[in-house]
């Protein structure tokens, strides 16, 4: 039998858990053994009775759990320490940031632990459900809006009332991806007047289907701004002068800006200067949720809430994790559908077919060689 271990996150800021008791039950179906640690779904509003009902088991000692385990699964990367405890040649599946963590590759490689990224699962058509990228922007572009909401003064919807008419708030959306759509979607039900840009003109007609309006000044370099994967390239400097002069002129008529703009393994672009914030109505909110990647907005900081002569600048940092419970669903959803391609159907053992595209770019290290980093 594949014995499963689902581990309490060791961060501050990640309040999420890799598996949901909901899930449970497909793992025993697959044939695996889930084991929990204590009060590993508790910052996510899971306690472990929820898992017990569900045939989990709370494990009583995490150091024997960790030895004995196949699979061994986190949202975020395991302690050192953690990893030099685990089976030689076990599995460990999370967002390992690879690229950052350096120490930890060299444990997995020592040890010949298959280590899976999981934000490095490709974003094909059949890796869909697998997408935990997608599935996290998803719910941070919502409660983007909901900050932004909280900390803003006025109302989002227009209200006509005895005592006066209320207008609505305008939010621009900067970043038309995963987390921008959701960010329009959600601004839009709250009865906002929504804009968004983004520099790749495929996202034009999604914008425009949602009903906001997409903010456009050189649509023929557009046409070329996108890379075969399907995101944006870093633009000219020429470009980049003209998107100032837009963006100086456009923000400003704004009350909110959701900052989601970012372009694979580069600094975030710069969207939202000092000068252009000093432009913008008092009370007025951006949240930049890029803020981890160098942030769209000159001014803010991680896990800071500024406030620049009455602008307000949030800069949260892992916000899907500030949306724990529906975060964790979702999560737990995407793991099972990729260690289902992990476990031959007929034996109900492991197998790793590294010909499959899904498994072999997500991998860092396997039987001692590292990869894809
Ligand atoms: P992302 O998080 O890398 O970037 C967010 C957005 O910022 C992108 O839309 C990008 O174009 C935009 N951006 C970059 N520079 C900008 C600038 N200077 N100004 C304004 N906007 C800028 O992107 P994402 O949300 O992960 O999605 C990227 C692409 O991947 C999209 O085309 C999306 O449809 C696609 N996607 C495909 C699949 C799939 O096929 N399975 C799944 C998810 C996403």
């Amino acid at each position: 039998m594949i014995n499963l271990l689902v581990l309490k996150e060791n961060k501050d800021n990640e309040k999420r858990v890799a598996l949901v008791p909901d899930e449970v039950k497909k793992y025993a179906d697959l044939g695996l053994k889930v084991t929990i640690e204590n009060n590993a779904g508790i910052n996510s509003g899971f306690s472990n009775e929820d898992y017990k009902k569900q045939n989990a088991v709370i494990s009583s000692s995490i150091k024997s759990s960790i030895k004995n385990s196949d699979i061994v699964l986190m949202v975020q990367k395991p302690d050192p320490k953690i990893i030099n405890q685990m089976k030689n040649g076990a599995i460990i599946l999370g967002l390992l940031s690879p690229k950052k963590n350096l120490h930890e590759n060299k444990i997995y490689n020592k040890k010949k632990i298959s280590a899976f990224a999981l934000e490095n699962i490709p974003r094909i058509t059949r890796a869909q459900d697998k997408d935990i990228l997608s599935s996290q922007s998803n719910l941070a572009g919502y409660k983007a809006v909901l900050d932004a909401a909280y900390e803003y003064s006025k109302s989002f919807p227009m209200m006509m009332t005895a005592a006066g008419t209320v207008t609505p708030a305008k939010v621009l959306v900067l970043g038309a991806g995963v987390a921008g759509l959701q960010a329009i979607a959600t601004a839009k039900r709250l009865g906002a007047v929504v804009s968004a840009y983004d520099v790749r003109l495929a996202s034009k007609e999604e914008v425009e289907s949602l009903g906001a309006k997409f903010i456009v000044f050189d649509e023929e370099v557009l046409k070329k701004s996108q890379t075969e994967g399907g995101y944006a390239k870093e633009m000219s400097a020429e470009y980049k002068k003209k998107q100032e002069q837009a963006l100086e002129k456009a923000i400003p008529e704004n009350d909110i800006i959701i900052c989601t703009a970012l372009i694979p393994n580069k600094p975030a672009p710069r969207l939202i200067t000092k000068k252009i914030i000093e432009k913008m109505k008092s009370e007025s909110v951006i949240v930049d949720l890029a803020v981890e990647s160098g942030g769209n907005a000159e001014l803010s900081e991680v896990d800071k809430v500024i406030n620049h002569k009455n602008i307000k600048i949030i800069g949260y940092s892992n916000y899907p994790s500030r949306i724990p419970g529906d975060a964790s669903t979702l999560f737990s959803k995407n793991v099972f559908n990729f260690i289902k391609i992990l476990i031959d159907n007929e034996t109900k053992k492991l197998n790793l077919n590294l010909e499959d595209e899904i498994i072999s770019k997500t991998l860092v290290s396997h039987q001692g060689k590292l990869m894809n980093l």
